[in-house]
């Protein structure tokens, strides 16, 4: 087994793994840094066997950690009991996940779940229920978007991105979409009786984790339900406890319309959702939308195990705690790099003052931490829930080393 693995990769030192992804894998990716090869917990070790700490948790996704015996359990005994059954059939762990849905957002009996593959579906459901609430006459032609914030790569939700450069190659896109800045003056510039929808992005997490202008949700909240329009919210990096609360827009303590959900959801198995509030709930009617794989029993009863195993040890309350602690450690290194400290809970951004996040995120890796550079002026970190005093200190030595090797 072994020696398959190292012919079929080759070392990280040799890299002989490089050409071939280069070769056999869509250009769209760059060639990673690292070929890994399992996990456990807060670490992930290579196809060599170094180990590295993982404070992306592939990107917001592994809310448990790696190979979490909670998930392991809850995946394999659905595995091995029924995968999947298509949407002419419920199961159990559908229906289960749905119901958790409803209570955690706070949707209640008038909430309801479409269940999906990823975090782009999920914004097309969406895209798809703001096209729905079309008002007196159809007159609601109008879809807001904020400038900077991201929804996904599929058309219908590139259309909502506003970041023109992924945009560009690609247009035309779906209609009627505008992009606005992220201030309560340009909001209530922009809104009128013709909005179908805003979509907000409560933290921008892939432009660098930044948070919106304080009350911006509370006014979004108050504008879209002046005018009629539905108020959609992006919960997909920021949702399931990863900010310290269920879901970022509790923090504001309003209701949204409608939010979409993935990442975190599931602990790394793909699945996505749109979820309604109230009215919204009325929108799709029969047929209107459907997913083969969306809800089936294996990403749901994996989106259960989390959800559960998140209740039972106060995951939230870590993400909370945790999160202070990080943000405190931060800004504790006598480093000139180090500028403003943003996000909320496990979500956390650090601007630096150079342009040299890629450079830095480098040095982290060569220290044995894995860390993400949104962008050149931006670190995220983005640890899996269950982070702990260990994982810290760790990181305190680790983050420091790769500072100072800049
Ligand atoms: C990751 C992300 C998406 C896209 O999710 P995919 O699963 O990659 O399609 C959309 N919105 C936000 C806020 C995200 O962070």
């Amino acid at each position: 087994m072994s020696a398959q693995l190292a012919h079929d990769t080759g070392t990280v030192t040799e890299g002989r793994w490089r050409p071939r992804f280069g070769d056999a894998m869509m250009r769209t990716l760059a060639t990673p840094k690292l070929m890994l090869a399992r996990g456990e917990g807060c670490r992930v070790w290579d196809v060599d066997g170094n180990e590295y700490l993982d404070f992306l948790a592939g990107i917001a996704v592994n809310s448990l950690g790696h190979a979490h015996p909670v998930l392991v359990e809850a995946v394999s005994s659905q595995v091995s009991t029924l995968a999947h059954v298509s949407n002419y059939f419920s199961t159990p762990p559908q229906l289960e996940l749905a119901e958790r849905l409803r209570t955690i957002t706070g949707a209640g009996e008038q909430g309801r779940i479409l269940f999906g593959n990823s975090g782009a579906e999920a914004n097309e459901a969406a895209f798809k229920l703001a096209r729905l609430n079309k008002g007196p006459h159809g007159k609601r032609t109008r879809v807001l978007a904020l400038n900077n914030a991201f929804h996904g790569r599929t058309m219908g939700s590139l259309a909502l991105t506003g970041k023109p450069p992924m945009r560009e190659a690609f247009e035309p896109l779906p209609g009627g979409v505008e992009h606005i800045d992220s201030t309560i003056h340009a909001l209530e510039a922009a809104i009128d009786d013709r909005v179908a929808a805003l979509f907000v992005e409560p933290i921008k997490g892939e432009a660098g984790v930044l948070d919106l202008p304080d009350g911006f949700l509370q006014r979004a909240r108050e504008l879209t339900e002046q005018h009629g329009a539905l108020l959609i919210i992006d919960e997909i990096q920021t949702g399931i406890g990863r900010t310290g609360r269920w879901f970022a827009y509790q923090h504001a303590d309003i209701l949204p319309d409608a939010i979409t959900v993935a990442k975190g959801i599931a602990g790394g198995v793909p699945i996505g959702a749109l979820i309604t509030f109230g009215r919204a709930s009325e929108l799709f009617t029969q047929g209107q939308h459907g997913s083969t794989f969306g809800g089936n029993p294996l990403a749901t009863a994996a989106g259960n195990a989390v959800i559960g195993e998140i209740e039972r040890a106060d995951l939230i309350g870590n993400a909370r705690r945790r999160g202070e602690e990080l943000r405190a450690l931060l800004r504790s290194y006598d480093s000139p790099l180090i500028g403003d400290v943003r996000g909320a809970g496990l979500l956390i951004g650090v601007g630096l003052t150079d342009g040299e996040a890629h450079r830095l995120s480098d040095a982290a890796l060569t220290e044995g931490l894995i860390i993400n550079a949104p962008n050149e002026s931006s670190i995220r970190l983005a640890p899996p829930l269950i982070v702990g005093d260990a994982e810290l200190a760790e990181f305190r030595e680790k983050f420091g080393r790769a500072l100072a090797a800049l």
